[in-house]
């Protein structure tokens, strides 16, 4: 078990305290840099090889991440902050930043070492094993406070529930920071607009262009850097198709742009999906979050200071603050709560192999070559493209969680475990068997019809349900309600399509699963 913020204080006599940033630190108010002292103190950052070499990630993912560690780097020394930096291509880098850890330690001839604890749980785990084998160093291992609600807050929350939902863990957010709240009731009298936030994408609808955030001298050479090392890897990258924030200031350029170009609209379109435009009203802002450029207080109250200004509506704002307050908040307490048992979990036994379009975008599934395309264009994806499209089609075809999640992982810029493996392996995937869903988003192609325009340019026909034209989603969609009967039929929540599964004949029945079958051996996989 590993504890918030824990100290371990042996002898040693030595003058300098080395203070570790990792990766997706990149926040100057991070608790391990709270009391530095230029003087006396060292940085030590690492492009760690093995967070870039063994994961297969997207191209721009690699750049932003490194990017925007060189800039840090770069801002603390204009500090006049020493930071002992150890960059990807060095022949002489070690593979671990434990390892890195440990050079540091004897070069310097450091006493004391203060770290913010990780936010992967494997990641914690390592640095709590290392401070337990160190016996000459004053090692402290700070809680992150970047977050809105406390490791120790949240499992407060679980211990008092048993059915720990988001949606009472974000009213309880809400009335603890008093957002959107009146006189201790919601704003506007309900606490959630989702009803209102789920409007198609008219055809003529205008979508603002995403800001133009040019690469500088320190990006390009990241780019060169990973075009060279890894030509062949998933994700487009050019200086022209890199347009993510790798600095705070330019994180807060996307900001202010998103609040005035976007939010207005972000609730009305929030779930639409469009060909051909990949962003639509969405923020952008979770690399920025995630790496730290950004804070979420600081991003929910631009969204809150534009309610009050009257520059976006109640319905946009809730919206949005419901995403960073209520899911982001939620999904970091359950993975810290409940790692790594909730990994291991399989609630629906899915063993399929990923098929091997999930990383070429070739298949006739047009809705599907749609997202992968603007995925490996721009290491993005939004919320429904992400749930409803690739996470609805893994879902429904019961692929290997671990393989999803892998996927997951290496393709989105704002990718890391503790906020993609709840969405994938629960949201997604039900593969926690309901702790953050009450039941599957399984969904059949009239979902993607009704969100999309994507179905005009399928080979499939949405309103066919059998045979060789029929939309796969149709026939998937029953097929994964007839393999679970066992367990989902009790779901309350399962009550209405289980009915009118009832209601088909056994012929109809027989003939959704033999189809089914056939679709699945004609999946090429990816292993
Ligand atoms: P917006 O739509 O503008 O939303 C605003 C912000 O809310 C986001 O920037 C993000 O910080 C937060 N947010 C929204 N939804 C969620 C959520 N479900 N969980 C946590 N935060 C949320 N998000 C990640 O940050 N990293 C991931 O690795 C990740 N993996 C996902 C995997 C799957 C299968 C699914 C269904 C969702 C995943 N999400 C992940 C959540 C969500 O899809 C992204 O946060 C969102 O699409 C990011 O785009 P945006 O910044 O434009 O978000
Ligand atoms: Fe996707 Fe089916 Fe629509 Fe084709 S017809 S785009 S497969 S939902």
């Amino acid at each position: 078990m590993i504890s918030e913020s824990s100290q371990r204080t042996t002898t040693g006599k030595g003058v300098r305290t080395l203070r570790l940033i990792l990766a997706d630190q990149l926040s100057r108010s991070i608790s391990a840099l709270d009391g530095v002292d230029a003087r006396v103190d060292r940085i030590l950052m690492v492009e760690s090889p093995d967070d870039a070499g063994h994961a297969p990630h997207h191209r721009q993912k690699l750049v932003l991440m490194l990017s925007a560690m060189r800039h840090f780097a770069a801002a603390l020394r204009a500090e006049g902050i020493s930071v002992e930096y150890v960059k990807l291509d060095d022949p002489q880098a070690p593979t671990h930043v434990l390892e890195a850890l440990d050079q540091a330690v004897a070069r310097h001839h450091v006493t004391r070492i203060i770290a913010t604890e990780p936010q992967s749980w494997h990641q914690a785990e390592q640095l709590h094993a290392w401070q337990l084998r160190q016996h000459d160093l004053s090692i402290e291992i700070r809680e992150d406070h970047r977050f809105l609600c406390s490791r120790k807050r949240f499992s407060r929350w679980m211990d008092e529930r048993s059915t720990p939902r988001m949606e009472s863990f974000y009213h309880q957010m809400r009335r603890e920071t008093g957002w959107l709240i009146e006189e201790g009731h919601p704003e506007g009298g309900r606490w959630n607009y989702d009803a209102q936030n789920r409007k198609r994408l008219p055809s003529h609808q205008p979508v603002p262009e995403r800001l133009a955030l040019h690469p500088d001298d320190t990006t390009l050479e990241v780019i060169a850097l990973i075009r060279q090392r890894f030509p062949s890897r998933f994700g487009e990258l050019s200086p022209d198709s890199f347009a993510w924030a790798v600095t705070r200031e330019q994180a807060l350029l996307a900001l202010r742009d998103f609040i005035e170009q976007r939010l207005q609209a972000f609730g009305d379109y929030q779930d639409a999906m469009r060909a051909g435009d990949a962003f639509l009203f969405h923020s952008l802002l979770s690399p920025s979050i995630n790496l730290g450029l950004l804070m979420p207080r600081e991003v929910c109250e631009a969204a809150l200071a534009a309610y009050r200004e009257d520059q976006a509506p109640l319905n946009a704002v809730e919206g949005f603050l419901r995403q960073i307050l209520g899911w982001r908040e939620y999904v970091r307490g359950i993975y810290r709560h409940s790692m790594p048992a909730f990994a291991e979990t399989n609630f629906l036994g899915a063993t399929r192999h990923l098929p091997a379009f999930y990383w070429t975008g070739d298949t006739d599934l047009a809705c599907l070559r749609e997202v992968i395309h603007t995925t490996r264009q721009n290491a993005y994806a939004h919320h429904i493209q992400r749930l409803m499209i690739t996470g609805n089609f893994a879902l429904l075809s019961g692929l290997s969680p671990s393989e999803v999640e892998e996927w997951y992982l290496a393709v989105y810029a704002d990718a890391h475990e503790w906020v993609e493996l709840p969405n994938t392996h629960g949201m997604a995937l039900f593969a926690d068997g309901g702790i953050l869903a009450s039941k599957p988003y399984a969904a059949s192609g009239a979902y993607i019809r009704r969100m999309s325009d994507y179905c005009r340019n399928c080979l499939y026909d949405l309103n066919t349900k059998l045979g060789d034209h029929a939309c796969p989603f149709n026939y998937l969609y029953w097929n994964f309600l007839i393999a679970h009967r066992p367990q989902l039929q009790a779901n309350p929540r399962m009550a209405l399509p289980y009915r009118t599964l009832d209601r088909m004949s056994d012929q109809y029945v027989r003939a959704i699963t033999n189809q089914a079958d056939a679709f699945f051996d004609r999946l090429p996989s990816d292993r």
